[in-house]
């Protein structure tokens, strides 16, 4: 079969994660959550004190963005952990502060210049599921496929909060509720590659399908395109 990219964009907590890295475990690809990278400048970003309150020091960032260095690997029960400088960091970017600044972080032009070419880079050799909210749009316009996650708010949000709690977070569902409200709404306004359901992209609203449903739909669409290429 001839690898292709799979392109995963759509809203906050649609599940992107859960289907990419099964399609990249099923197929042998490589996954990459381009959310985590996002979210790790973000936690570098906080670490130096870059932000205060509502106020970032864009500047500040923008000149260290080059002492920071994103990784991957793959953890024994096959998820994907990314590191900050070689530290893993999965556990602090997905906690309520990070979550909370990291739209503010993603609308920085630079910042996502930063990020888009070295996710470019992944997909040289193909064979890559890759999700986030501009891939499709900006990272791969030309991806083999495309999907768009989407999901009811009260389902998202419900998902997250189960998530966090199952982490051991001290949480409020209004909190996770309305951080999810707020970072769809910054995605899709930001004048940078906001979060854009492009024309090619197949939707998918997992609202009322498990996981294993998404999958084999998902899996089909993979076998028509390969297929034919
Ligand atoms: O996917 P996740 O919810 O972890 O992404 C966190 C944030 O990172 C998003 O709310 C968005 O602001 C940003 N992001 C982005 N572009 C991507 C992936 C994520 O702007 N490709």
């Amino acid at each position: 079969m001839i690898p292709i990219i799979i392109a995963v964009d759509g809203y906050s907590s649609t599940g992107k994660s859960t289907i990419a890295k099964s399609l990249a475990k099923v197929l042998g690809y490589t996954y990459i959550d381009t959310g985590a990278m996002y979210r790790a400048v973000s936690l570098h970003a906080l670490r130096q004190g870059y932000l205060m309150g509502s106020d970032i020091n864009v500047e500040s960032l923008i000149a260290d963005l080059k002492s920071i260095e994103i990784s991957f690997f793959l953890a024994t029960d096959s998820n994907s952990v990314v590191c900050l400088n070689e530290e893993p960091v999965e556990s602090e970017i997905r906690g309520m502060e990070v979550s909370n600044c990291v739209s503010r972080i993603s609308a920085i032009p630079q910042v996502r210049a930063f990020l888009v070419a070295q996710q470019q880079m992944m997909g040289v050799k193909k064979g890559l599921v890759m999700d986030g909210r501009d891939i499709g749009s900006v990272v791969f316009p030309k991806a083999e496929l495309k999907l768009f996650m989407t999901a009811s708010e009260e389902i998202r949000a419900r998902r997250r909060y189960d998530e966090l709690l199952a982490k051991g977070d001290d949480v409020d569902f209004d909190s996770v509720r309305s951080n999810i409200a707020e970072r769809d709404y910054r995605d899709t306004h930001r004048e940078i590659a906001p979060l854009i359901q492009t024309d090619d992209a197949i939707v998918l609203d997992n609202s009322n399908l498990s996981p294993q449903e998404q999958l084999d739909w998902v899996l089909k669409k993979v076998n028509q395109i390969t297929s034919n290429l």
